[in-house]
């Protein structure tokens, strides 16, 4: 396959994501876990929630508004991160932060995610693909400590 095809293709999957994003519906002021994160170099506002119980991560959803690779990265993210335990979901995390600076080894557990692993190549859209997982990093590294 060709260089030009392999990034149609990987435009492709990303805009689709981006355009029909899984778990997007409002965050309100009644989750009661939920955080916002903000990418101001580009403009991405994410409102994240999240509900935990017993260790694991039950729930996850999101709205804002943002390019396509931060509405994508964070549709993706929800897809891989619900059921994980709190330990799991924050190592995934770490391993997408990671992926994204070119430096992780072993990205077979980022399933979908790695289709991301293109923004390497493109530093100003990093933030973007990590607004998510940071704003998920923060929420979870929170729930930890309670
Ligand atoms: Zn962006």
């Amino acid at each position: 396959m060709a260089l030009q095809q392999l990034d149609n293709l990987y435009r492709q999957t990303v805009m689709a994501y981006a355009q029909q994003p899984h778990h997007f519906h409002p965050v309100t002021p009644d989750d009661p876990c939920q955080v916002t994160k903000l990418n101001p170099t580009c403009g991405d506002v994410i409102h994240l929630a999240v509900t935990v119980a017993d260790g694991r991560v039950k729930a996850m959803h999101f709205d804002g508004d943002g390019c396509a690779i931060s509405m994508a990265s964070a549709s993706i993210m929800t897809d891989l991160m619900i059921g994980q335990t709190v330990g799991s979901a924050l190592a995934l995390a770490a391993t997408f932060s990671k992926m994204t600076m070119g430096e992780a080894k072993d990205l077979s557990s980022l399933g979908e995610a790695k289709l991301l692993a293109g923004v390497v190549k493109f530093p100003a859209r990093i933030k973007c693909a990590t607004l998510a997982w940071h704003a998920l990093t923060a929420l979870l590294t929170e729930t930890e400590e309670v």
